[in-house]
Formats: C-alpha cells, structure tokens, sequence
C-alpha cells in the first residue's frame, strides 16, 4: 500500500463516513478549513474532553475562555506583530504563492529549513535549480519574502482599531494574567488552560486537518516560580520516552534514543524538569487516546529553529504514513519553557501587574539608598529638567550609591551631564523592612494541535482485515476497522434487531433507550444483515455491537460483541448498561464473559 493510497483511504472514509471534509464545498471549497461531519465532531469532543481530564482536572489546573479576537496592542506586546512570519516566494509564471522553506525541504537534504536565513534560502533555490511546485518554472532569482501569518480585521466601523484573530490560544490567558492570579490567591504555581479555536493564515494548507487556517488548540501556561517550584518529576521519572536530541539530529543519521524521562532530565537532554514531566505526563495521555508509540517520537528543536519566545522546546512527533511507507512526520504538540518572555512582555506594554507578589516566611530587613533633592537649588539651577535631573538621582542611588562618596554627583540626562553638589541632594541610606518581593512567574506551556491529534488517531487506528480473519462475524468479507479507544469512539454502542419484526424491532428500541439513560451514545441499525451491520460501526469505531434476537424475547438476554476481537457474549439486559461502563473503563473483556 502506498503513502497516498492509504491517506486516501482515510479521506475518503472520513468524506463518506462524517468525520471531516473540506468547508464551503458547493462554493469550490476554501483550501486550510474544514467541517467536522457527526462522527467528528464527537470524535473531537471526545477527545478534547480526555485532555481535559488528564491536563485539567487531573493536574488541578482551570480552564478559561478568552475571545477569538484581540487588539493589535496585544500582538505588539507578544512579538507575534513582528516576529510571527513564513517565507513566502510566489513563481512568476503562474502567480502560485509558495513556502520557501517547504520547497528546500521536499527538493534537497536540508531538514527544518524554516531556521535558516531569507538570503541564504534564495541562495539555495537558485543553487538546486528548485521550480514552482504547481506549474514547473524556475525560481530561482525571485525574491523570498516574510509573509506575517495572522489574519488582521477591524474591531468597530472604520480602521482606527486594528484586531487580530488570535495565532494561538496562549495570548488570551496572558492577557487576562493580573485577574487570574486573583483567582489563584497570589501563589504559585498555578495552570491556566484554554481549549478553542486559533488562526493562522497558513501559505500552503496540506493534508486535510494536518495544515490548517482555523484549527483547534488545548493549551495548558503552568506559571511557575523559577526558584522555589519543582514538578512532582517522580511520578514520571520511570516513563520510558523516545527523545531525538539536538545532537542525535545534528549527527549524521543519528537515530532517537529511548530512556527514562528522569535520566533524560538528570542528563540535561531535557533541560528544564518542568518539560520533562509534562513529555512523561503526554506520554501517557497518548498511549491512552489510541496513538502508536512505535510511530513516535519526542524531537527537540534546534537553536535556529525555536520561537521568539521560548528556551527549551520539544515536539510531539507522529509518524502518519502507513507502516513501511516514508515516515511522515507531523507536530501534534509543542512542550516550550518560556521563560518569563510572555508576563514581562505584557508588563512593558500593558498598564497592569503582570507579577506576584511572593511574601517571605519572615520579613527581611535591608539598607535602601534614597535621595530627597532640594529643589529649590535644582529649579533655578536646571530649569525645565530640574525634574529630570531629581529622577536621574534617584535612579543613580539605587544602582550606585558609591557615586554619592565625593563633593558631587554627576547624572546624565538624554546626553546631557548635569553635576549637583551632593549635599543638595538628600542622599543617605536607610534601614527598612520588607515582607517579599515582586517576580515575574515563568511559564511552562504544552500546546496540542487538536485537529493533529484527531488526525494522528484516526490514522494510527485505521486497520483492514484481510478476507478470512473476521469469520466470527459469520462472512470472509474484507473489514475496515477504526481500532478507536472506547474512550474516545463517537458511538459507544449500537443495537441491531436482528430482524425488524415480531417484536425484535421494539425491543432493541427500549434497549437502546435504556442505554441512552444510561450515559452512552448509541446508534440503531435495522437494514441489511448482521455482518454488514458490524461493517458499518466497525468503520466508525463503534467498540461494541448488542443484537436483539428471539432469545431476546424468551430469556431477556442479548449477544454483545467486540470490534476488534469479534468475540461474542450473551448478557442479561439487565446487566447491559454495568456491561457496557466495564467493557469501557477497561476492566473486562468480551472474551472474558
Ligand atoms: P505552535 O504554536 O506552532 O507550536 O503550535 C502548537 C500546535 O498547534 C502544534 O503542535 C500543532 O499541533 C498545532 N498547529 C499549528 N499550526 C497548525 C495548523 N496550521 N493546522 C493545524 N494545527 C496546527
């Protein structure tokens, strides 16, 4: 099987079966968005609500909900108004618009070619000859430019105020840092997450949900206390990882290592603790949504590769071809220490306490170097700067109080000297006691792309029988199968009548209300035989199959069956919905019935 037939394959299913298709269709589509179809969505909610569970709930975090829309200040502050760009080349024949980085990466060996210079980039399309990917001409020679990703509108008539749709989810919890930290009474550490949509105006969409202009992220910013929080790395340390380290990667086909998350930390290839327990934390939660380890990996970026904003940044990789194909690597999440980039920034720029205040177990007592000038010698000495000067001594006393030793004080102002006698000054030290201080909280954040995640699911439990394997059902027709964690599977059960008549019919109904009342979702099915009946939610991930026959009617039992061993049992009605919630939560099998 090829790498198109089997993404192929999953679009189709995905187009045919509800789970997501290209937006605006009857117009001829819009390239980079998309509509969850009914098993989508669910899909997505499922999925969304599984990593609410683990990143929220279970680590004691909150969760907001911030605008889509944000004014420009915001951006200035992030850097994402200067700093948020894709190289972009557009071929001069047919006026397509390309990313340049992508055209290095696909025609030559260069990986991540995203870190490397504009001028050197041009460089290299003319070096290798690389043409337009839609129509064949030569570019080299044409100009690569920046190409800044946000999508800009005006908040209220008129354009005097510019608004961004939001390239991450991250900003509106920033944003909203001097409210939250209420919330959370002043002490560190604390999480905030955000669930929802992001926009980015991506040059080249691809691959269905993998490139998209309006996505979904779940974003977790952990503030954290550089000096005094630790993460609780032992419940994660003996989490085994595959890691493809900087070196690994700049060392000619290095492979990734596997090892624990607490000897990657001990042996600084993770460098900060807090990324190495969420890497040991998502580890876990991917295992559980139905992600195939053997097609994954953790890859670090590389210095020329990592974002304005963060220090140490880790990916979440999955490997999305079929197995035996060209891998094809995707990023379903990024794990960034971010410093305190993001709180400092919008301290500077926005008119509120972007810090916390940190109380010290007994207050300390310290010396502070104060100045009280006599304006009455600076006005008429100085004039117009007089305030200046006064400010400029203030400073200068807490930064050097040995400039006060002498007869007089030298300050500059814009360029200017202005010399004081010191005695006009007011200098002189003090004693005063202080209950803390004020610091700036530094972020941990993992982002997951959703849609990725939804992509990556669906592709690592995509799986085709071969004729013959699945004669429990009674035929040796082909099967295709979504092997979807129950967890995560839109519909949980179904309930077929084996025949519509006689009763058969009415009775599956109640059976199914009764499950709907239950909690589960539940999908009834009446046409055509039992074995096409499977096929059909075997497609859609449905983990379990009830069917209602004449027995049903005699001793009030039904056969349930499991999607992916095709293994029948026969369960009192009763007993369904306990049946059903153990055969979810893992704790039985069909077999085992
Ligand atoms: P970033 O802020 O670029 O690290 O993105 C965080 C996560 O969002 C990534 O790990 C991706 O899973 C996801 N993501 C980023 N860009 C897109 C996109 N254009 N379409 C879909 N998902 C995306």
């Amino acid at each position: 099987m090829t790498d198109d037939t089997a993404t192929d394959r999953l679009t189709e299913l995905a187009k045919r079966r509800g789970f997501f298709f290209q937006s605006s269709e009857a117009y001829g589509g819009v390239s980079g968005f998309y509509v969850y179809g009914p098993e989508g969505a669910t899909l997505k909610e499922n999925l969304e609500d599984a990593w609410r569970d683990r990143f929220v709930r279970r680590e004691g975090h909150m969760e907001i909900e911030a605008p889509n829309v944000m004014p420009e200040p915001v951006f200035e502050a992030s850097g994402h108004l200067d700093g948020f760009d894709d190289m972009i080349v557009e071929c001069p024949e047919c006026g397509a618009s390309h990313r340049a980085d992508h055209i290095v990466e696909d025609n030559t060996d260069i990986e991540e070619a995203e870190s490397i210079a504009i001028d050197d980039i041009e460089d290299i399309i003319a070096e290798n000859d690389l043409v337009c990917p839609s129509c064949g001409t030569d570019l080299a020679g044409e100009p690569v430019d920046d190409f800044n990703l946000m999508f800009e509108t005006n908040i209220g008539p008129g354009s005097s105020s510019p608004g961004y749709l939001r390239p991450e989810t991250a900003q509106g919890i920033f944003v909203e840092f001097p409210r939250l930290k209420e919330y959370a009474r002043g002490q560190l550490p604390f999480g905030v997450a955000q669930v929802g949509a992001a926009y980015r105006n991506e040059i080249s969409p691809r691959k269905g949900l993998v490139r998209l202009r309006e996505f979904a992220q779940a974003e977790l910013e952990h503030f954290v206390d550089p000096e005094a929080d630790e993460p609780d790395l032992e419940s994660v340390e003996d989490v085994a990882v595959t890691l493809y380290s900087e070196a690994r990667q700049d060392d000619d086909g290095g492979e990734p290592v596997e090892m624990t998350v607490g000897e990657a930390v001990e042996e600084g290839i993770v460098g900060s603790a807090w990324v190495g327990y969420y890497l040991g934390v998502a580890q876990g939660w991917y295992e559980r949504i139905g992600i195939d380890m053997d097609r994954f990996r953790f890859r670090q970026h590389r210095s020329g590769e990592l974002a304005h904003y963060a220090a140490d940044c880790w990916d979440a990789e999955a490997d999305t071809s079929p197995p035996g194909a060209d891998p094809d690597w995707i990023e379903i999440t990024g794990f960034a220490y971010r410093g305190d980039y993001d709180l400092t920034k919008h301290g500077e720029y926005a008119d509120d306490d972007f810090t916390i205040f940190k109380q010290y177990d007994d207050p300390i007592t310290v010396e502070r170097a104060t100045v009280d000038p006599d304006m009455s010698y600076l006005g008429p000495e100085f004039g117009g700067d007089a305030g200046a000067v006064a400010d400029a001594l203030e400073a200068l006393a807490e930064r050097d109080r040995s400039a006060f030793e002498g007869d007089d004080v030298t300050v500059d102002v814009d360029g200017e000297e202005y010399t004081v006698p010191v005695e006009k000054t007011g200098f002189a030290v003090e004693e005063v006691t202080e209950a803390g201080e004020h610091v700036t909280p530094h972020v941990v954040e993992p982002s997951f792309g959703v849609d990725r995640l939804v992509y990556t699911v669906l592709a690592h439990s995509l799986t085709q029988d071969d004729a013959g394997e699945s004669e429990a059902d009674g035929d040796d027709e082909e099967r295709t199968v979504l092997t979807l964690p129950p967890e995560l599977a839109p519909t949980t059960v179904a309930v077929f009548p084996l025949m519509d008549k006689d009763g058969l019919g009415e009775r599956a109904g109640e059976i199914a209300e009764r499950l709907r009342r239950a909690g589960f979702e539940v999908a009834e099915d009446a046409s055509g035989s039992i074995g096409r009946r499977y096929r059909r939610q075997d497609e859609v991930g449905t983990p379990y199959c009830v069917t209602v026959d004449y027995d049903t009617l005699d001793d009030d039992t039904v056969t349930i069956r499991d999607r992916d061993t095709t293994a029948q049992a026969r369960v009192p009605v009763d007993d369904l919905p306990g049946v059903v919630a153990d055969l979810r939560a893992g704790e039985t099998t069909v077999g085992d019935r």
